[in-house]
């Protein structure tokens, strides 16, 4: 196809070619050229004639690919070919053996990797999706280079975004920001990251963005002035002690500023930061870098008063993603706190280009690549898990992405990194999943603390283990790292069929005790009558909690209410009969006109007794109560015998006292106790703390004293309750 503009076209692509070649003989790289030049013409060659949805002759992509790969990213000569050919197999007739034959092995298999996962990660469907990410997170740690280069790809093709469709730009932003832009962030490549959050934000909230980037637009030259006067004595202290350096302003991202206005609820005004600074400087011997880092951080605080709150060491503890650098925020001028970031070369290399600067400085300095090889090991340990679905994958691959570390120490005081928000179960199973499978509670700092106990970073943990101990399905709540997530699993699913066959065994043994022979299956009004009384809500878990020996049924018990149930099976609840004398015994009548006495609040269940008051009422008490032996001594005569008897749906109240040390969550876990009961329901709740010590009272609606004494069991087993008692009082 003969194109009028070529000649123009391909003037404009030699243009970006011979700029490609400058940054990378202008890079520490070898020098490859004639390599380069070959990928170059033949991608050319390839895409000839072909245009982008933005008018633009094909080529450019790969050209603009390939100069991200090489000065954003610092790749050498085989990613730099690989960015020129990314879209060759894909989009024209050229095949792998292809590339393979013209370039080498090397270089086809970044090809073909991209190639895979050129689709996108997110398919039509949601399992789709999933799947094209796995097979995308495979390439990625058989050679990390392809997720580089893939970032290279997707940041590029967001800042060409504005010529896509809209819905292709709804799809394209959303799984740059919820995959890609944490992928970068963890592969260390914060200015792509950050250029990629701010245009997901720009396509996905149009308006926010306009506003927030006009204002920063009003007062640049407001800024960068109070920026002179802010810079020029530190400027002036930096050249007066003979530094090689460059100082430059910052100015936070559109995104975030919107995000910090969202987090911390603040308007645009409150957001103190916009402004920073950063100071790169050429150490004067890779030993010396750290401190000349503190020095100029003395020189700094010579002149401007350090927040005492906001000073960041980056340098004696590297972020897990390989970020190193010493943070000071100042009162600059104005009363306006500046930050300022301090780095050497190499540090910001290694900030801003992340894994590859890494490769780069790792014969000069004893870097932090280790940091990356161990997350990849995470990564690569989770692509083993052959029980995880792609979904799973996807969400436990997430939360290998985390944000942001704390450090914690261990008693022999080892440093380990761990994600933020992570508990002492966590911890256990960081230090070694053995720990993890039997541990019962923490010390954190000579405290005991309970398992959900969220760490802070400089806690020292000591985990405490018992050999009985196994992780339970709660377990599940308290996790946050992938790791710990799938070993617990792991030992439920195993665990769970040898429970359920346990508690199988043990129910049918009793069963049989009362002639109950059960063949296959239990039959439905046995079934119905168990899963009622046990408050389960399926016969699996009630054989498992019996298997588990959580559930104790004996056939004492168990005849107790199946007989019950037998004869009456479609009533459920209570209300009081009266038995008027001896005689009557065994035909108790329903007495609708009762009321029940407030001293005692008898629940059915209770023994209870009657009196008929001066109006002919009759009064219910429990038989113990205090007010009903006073009433028995005075006036015998009025006394009416009272049991319970089956009636539709009615509910009482009952109070409990519960008593114990106050932690975290004490209170939710007792709302969990009471709700997770199918018979009873909280009416009122309130709580007193003083001295570390707790007491509640709960007033609960029962149907009856079995759902109490259940309730009742359910708060005694929680930990740090040490006491719990029914009360009888309003
Ligand atoms: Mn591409």
């Amino acid at each position: 196809m003969v194109d009028n503009g070529i000649p123009n076209e391909t003037e404009r692509a030699d243009q970006a070619f011979r700029q490609l070649m400058d940054d990378y003989l202008a890079s520490s790289h070898g020098k490859k050229v004639e390599i380069i030049t070959k990928a170059y013409h033949f991608a050319l060659n390839a895409h000839r004639g072909i245009r982008r949805l933005s008018g633009e002759p094909y080529i450019m992509h790969p050209l603009a690919v390939a100069q991200i790969v090489c000065k954003d990213i610092g790749l050498g000569s085989s990613s730099i070919c690989a960015a020129l050919l990314h879209d060759v197999v894909e989009d024209t007739d050229y095949t792998i053996e292809d590339i393979q034959g013209l370039f080498g092995d090397k270089i086809a298999q970044l090809v073909d990797g991209l190639t895979k996962i050129s689709g996108g990660v997110f398919g039509e469907h949601a399992s789709e999706q999933a799947e094209n990410f796995r097979k995308f997170i495979i390439t990625m740690s058989e050679d990390v280079r392809v997720a580089l280069i893939k970032m290279a790809d997707r940041l590029h093709n967001m800042r060409t975004l504005s010529a896509q469709p809209k819905n292709k730009q709804y799809k394209i932003a959303g799984e740059t920001e919820y995959i890609y832009a944490p992928l970068a962030h963890r592969l260390g490549l914060s200015a792509i990251k950050t250029e990629l959050e701010n245009l997901c934000f720009k396509y996905n909230h149009p308006q926010e963005y306009q506003e927030i980037e006009s204002r920063l637009e009003a007062e640049r030259d407001e800024r960068m002035r109070l920026y002179g006067r802010f810079a020029q004595p530190i400027r002036a202290m930096l050249d007066q002690q003979g530094y090689t350096y460059t100082m430059k302003e910052r100015i936070k991202s559109v995104y975030s500023i919107w995000m910090k206005m969202q987090n911390k609820h603040v308007t645009y005004n409150e957001v103190y930061d916009i402004l920073g600074a950063r100071i790169v400087f050429e150490p004067k011997s890779p030993a010396e870098e750290k401190l000349d880092c503190w020095q100029i951080y003395n020189l700094i605080t010579q002149i401007y008063r350090p927040h005492p709150e906001r000073t960041r060491d980056w340098i004696s503890t590297p972020k897990a993603n390989g970020y190193e650098a010493l943070h000071v925020t100042v009162m600059g001028p104005e009363g306006k706190w500046i930050e300022v970031q301090i780095r050497s070369r190499r540090m910001d290399d290694v900030a801003e280009k992340g894994l590859a600067a890494h490769w780069l400085y790792k014969k000069d300095y004893d870097s932090s690549e280790s940091k990356i090889d161990e997350w990849l090991g995470t990564v690569k340990e989770l692509l083993k898990n052959p029980d995880s679905d792609a979904m799973q994958f996807l969400d436990d691959f997430k939360l290998t992405l985390f944000d942001s570390e704390i450090f914690v120490f261990t008693p022999a005081g080892d440093m380990k990194t761990i994600p933020s928000g992570s508990t002492a179960l966590d911890f256990a199973f960081v230090i070694h999943s053995k720990l993890g499978m039997h541990c019962i509670g923490a010390k954190v700092n000579n405290q005991l603390r309970e398992l959900s106990y969220v760490l802070e970073s400089g806690d020292q943990v000591e985990i405490l283990t018992a050999q009985h101990a196994h992780p339970e399905k709660e377990w599940l709540d308290y996790v946050t790292t992938p790791k710990a997530k799938e070993r617990i699993k792991a030992y439920l699913n195993q665990s769970v069929g040898h429970y359920r066959q346990e508690g199988d065994k043990l129910l049918r043994a009793e069963l049989e005790k009362l002639g109950i022979h059960v063949k296959q299956n239990y039959s439905s009004d046995v079934e119905q009558s168990l899963l009622s009384h046990y408050h389960v809500r399926d016969l699996d878990n009630l054989l498992i909690q019996i298997g588990e020996g959580h559930i104790k049924p004996t056939s004492d018990e168990l005849s107790g209410f199946l007989k019950i149930k037998n004869k009456v099976l479609s009533v459920r609840y209570w209300l009081p009969s009266f038995l008027q004398s001896s005689k009557d015994q065994g035909k108790g009548l329903v007495a609708e006109d009762h009321i029940l006495a407030d001293c005692c609040k008898p629940i059915p269940g209770d023994d209870i007794i009657g009196f008929i008051d001066e109006v002919g009422q009759i009064v219910i008490h429990k038989r113990d109560c205090r007010e009903a032996a006073r009433i028995k001594a005075e006036q015998g005569l009025r006394i009416v015998d009272a049991d319970w008897t089956y009636t539709s749906d009615h509910h009482f109240n009952a109070t409990l006292e519960v008593r114990g040390i106050d932690r975290p969550r004490m209170l939710l876990d007792i709302v969990s106790a009471v709700s997770d009961r199918k018979g009873a329901d909280i009416k009122t709740l309130t709580i007193d703390t003083h001295d570390g010590i707790f007491q509640a009272k709960i007033v609960l609606y029962v149907r009856h004293t079995d759902d109490l004494k259940a309730v009742r069991k359910e708060i005694a087993d929680i930990p740090d309750v040490k006491h719990i008692t029914r009360i009888n009082e309003a």
